[in-house]
């Protein structure tokens, strides 16, 4: 098998699209991943191998699915606790109402990145 053609069946394993985020793919703009990285004992068969947008990815490098899913939710967590943060330091210099609601919804956005689940593209096509 040729190495475009084989591009192209990987690319149709989920119809286009990143198997971490979804995004629909441009033809050169991806990369072949395997999604449990060969370092731990990933192989190169069909069920192992998705299409990765490159800044899915970039992040992943090395991760198996479970390790990249908590590294994003703590990236993310980490940086809305830091935003969340400055949020309550400007409720100082807020009316009540306007502190209170903001610092509410602050306190949301971590809450709700700390516990949604998780779910990759591939992982909602193959439910
Ligand atoms: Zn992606």
């Amino acid at each position: 098998m040729k190495v475009d053609d084989l591009r192209d069946f990987v690319l149709d394993v989920t119809g286009g699209h990143c198997a971490y985020c979804g995004r629909q793919l441009q033809r050169a703009d991806w990369h072949v991943d395997h999604i449990i990285p060969r370092k731990h004992g990933g192989t190169s068969k069909r069920t192992n191998i998705f299409p990765s947008c490159i800044r899915c990815n970039t992040k992943k490098q090395d991760m198996t699915p479970d390790e990249l899913r908590h590294y994003l939710r703590w990236q993310t967590y980490h940086k809305l606790h830091t935003a969340a943060e400055s949020v309550l330091e400007l409720c100082n210099f807020l009316d009540c109402k306007t502190s209170e609601h903001l610092a509410q919804h602050a306190l949301d956005a971590v809450n709700i990145v700390e516990n949604a689940p998780i779910t990759f593209y591939f992982e909602r096509i193959e439910a």
